[in-house]
């Protein structure tokens, strides 16, 4: 065990390597010494047993059990897809060492959206061509949706990175980020993700989508981590955001925001068993859709997932929104911000939907009420409990009923389900003040 030390301590660079103890035995990556507490080396840990809905059954190791020859430290988009290895499932573990920028091309120059841009589209065109005005209500085609799908592909082709099963990726140090990208767990089990910064997947090339709300709307492809068909995943201590490029900056066409990125953390198609620690989700629109289609009934009995420890700041919407799953959000700090007069809801109870809401604390402004955190859509139940909104103990099953009644039917506080895979539950203010100091990527001690 001492060799596989010292292994991993020759591919970390001399500022970052552990003391040596020699009176020391033990084997174990979290005691390196008070004095190297910032370089603890977290590459092999895994999921602590009873650490929400990640921890059942086989629980969640990643790549722990990766030999020497599949432990990368990875500086640049190639070394990143080498490592990735097409999401091959052999363990692996993945160290991202400073900033890695996914639009960048095999020799890393950056690849602006002129660059990916082909087939003659111009945003100009497509904004003339289908202009519902003149082109009506009906799916886009013809030679700008053709060009754009063809831009579009282009930039997938750099952005979106796929990770299989048996894989640990951790920022190494606390300045680790990934730029512009979209990490998919698809079709994959036992994926740990921890310690990384990822940021702005933006799309260059959104797609009108005539018939979505009424009046149609901008659909941006990327999420910054999207689970499909995943199971026993831990994210832990990510910062996922729109860092430097926040869609309310971007201009409005057809009477629509036009959007540059889907959500922060998606977790659909049959994902099971996800638990998301100490994260903070920041600066976007939709934040976390778990389980993305009323009719998709394959999610049943699935998407069960525990969000514990997180922030939610500056998130319009969606956090989460969830369908089908049982999950257990507790010990969460979510911060609406003064300025925010877009913020629409936190906590979305869909279809089939059974949130256990336990603990979590609110802050708003003003001008946001409580009644305003809960949303359903076509949910039928929610269980809520001791939660507070601006330090004042709040019930949020109680007001939602109470202010929506006539306009959708109540929610009952029968889920069917009571969570038991999780740590201790704190109160709220206590769990408050832990995460606005320990959550976000480099913040593990
Ligand atoms: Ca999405």
């Amino acid at each position: 065990m001492r060799l596989r030390h010292a292994a991993l301590a020759a591919l970390l660079p001399a500022v970052l390597c552990v003391p040596a103890h020699a009176d020391d035995a033990r084997d174990d990556t979290r005691d390196i010494g008070h004095d190297a507490r910032a370089t603890r080396d977290i590459s092999r840990e895994t999921l602590p047993a009873d650490d929400g809905w990640a921890s059942a059954d086989s629980g969640t190791t990643g790549g722990a059990a990766a030999d020497d020859a599949h432990v990368f430290t990875v500086t640049d988009r190639a070394g990143l897809v080498r490592a990735l290895d097409g999401g091959s499932a052999t363990p692996k573990i993945i160290r991202i060492a400073g900033t890695i920028d996914a639009n960048t091309d095999d020799e890393g120059r950056r690849l602006d959206c002129a660059d990916y841009t082909t087939g003659g589209y111009s945003l100009k065109k497509y904004l003339a061509a289908y202009d519902p005005r003149t082109w009506g209500s009906a799916k886009p085609n013809g030679p700008q949706e053709e060009a754009r799908k063809a831009s579009a592909a282009r930039q997938a082709e750099r952005v979106e990175l796929r990770v299989g099963s048996n894989t640990t990726i951790v920022g190494l140090g606390d300045d680790a980020l990934l730029k512009g990208a979209a990490l998919q767990i698809s079709d994959a089990d036992n994926v740990i993700v921890r310690n990384l910064e990822i940021r702005d997947a933006y799309d260059c090339f959104p797609v009108w989508q005539p018939n979505s709300g009424g009046i149609g709307d901008w659909k941006a492809a990327y999420d910054t981590i999207w689970l499909r068909g995943a199971s026993h995943v831990w994210i832990d201590h990510v910062t996922l955001s729109d860092k430097g490029h926040p869609d309310e900056d971007e201009p409005t066409y057809f009477a629509r925001n036009h959007l540059r990125h889907d959500g922060l953390l998606d977790i659909t198609n049959g994902s099971d068993l996800v638990t998301v620690s100490w994260s903070r989700f920041a600066d976007h629109d939709k934040a976390m859709l778990i389980g993305n289609g009323d009719t998709a009934t394959g999610d049943r009995g699935k998407l069960r997932v525990t969000l514990h420890h997180n922030e939610f700041e500056s998130v319009v919407q969606r956090a989460p929104r969830v369908r089908f799953g049982q999950v257990h959000l507790y010990n969460n700090r979510y911060v609406v911000p003064d300025d925010a007069h877009d913020y629409r809801y936190s906590i979305g109870a869909g279809t089939e939907s059974a949130i256990h809401a336990e603990h979590n604390a609110f802050h708003t402004p003003a001008h946001v009420e409580a009644a305003d955190l809960v949303k359903s859509w076509n949910g039928s139940a929610l269980r809520t409990e001791g939660n507070v909104f601006n330090d004042y103990p709040v019930d949020l099953l109680t007001l939602y009923n109470a202010y929506n009644s006539g306009s959708e039917r109540d929610l009952t506080a029968d889920t069917g389900w009571t969570p038991v895979l999780h740590g201790p539950v704190d109160s709220a203010a206590a769990a408050d003040r832990a995460v606005a100091r320990g959550a976000g990527a480099g913040r593990i001690r």
